[in-house]
């Protein structure tokens, strides 16, 4: 399945949900649903503050999943880019001063079972995670 919506911050829950209904046919259990749910919810949250943190830009979601039951889940944006992506995804480390906690890509990392993150300054950022 293949989505794209702006950047409004209340976009966050709507992208969030098309991708549990998504995942829902895989009978996940209410564990499941619940981590990929947070996972999402933390990268789209950063396609919103970070990527498109002055501006509203498109947002782009994928999901598929295979024979074996597993999702993957891609999310993509045409923002700022990240210029250290291995120290931004170091726990506790943000660009937002006091306002976050720098945790998005760790909590990512643990409610999912893999996590991959390209990106490219000043042309975007895609968040590949599978479950
Ligand atoms: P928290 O998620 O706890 O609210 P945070 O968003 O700063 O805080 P992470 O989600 O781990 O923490 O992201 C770390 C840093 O990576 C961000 O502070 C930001 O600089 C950068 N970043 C993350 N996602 C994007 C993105 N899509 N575009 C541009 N920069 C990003
Ligand atoms: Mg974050």
């Amino acid at each position: 399945m293949r989505i794209s919506f702006p950047s409004n911050s209340n976009n966050e829950a709507f992208g969030r949900a098309v991708v549990a209904a998504f995942a829902a046919q895989l009978d996940p259990t209410i564990d499941e649903l619940s981590d990929i749910k947070t996972a999402v919810s933390e990268a789209v949250t950063n396609c919103i503050v970070h990527a498109y943190r002055d501006t509203i830009g498109m947002i782009y979601i994928t999901a598929k999943y295979d024979d074996h039951g597993t999702l993957q889940i891609k999310i993509r944006d045409k923002g700022c880019g990240i210029a250290d992506v291995e120290q931004a995804m170091q726990p506790l480390f943000t660009t937002a001063g006091e306002e976050r906690a720098g945790l998005g890509f760790a909590v990512m990392e643990s409610f999912m079972d893999k996590l991959r993150v390209t990106s490219k300054l000043g042309s975007g950022t895609t968040v590949t995670m599978q479950k």
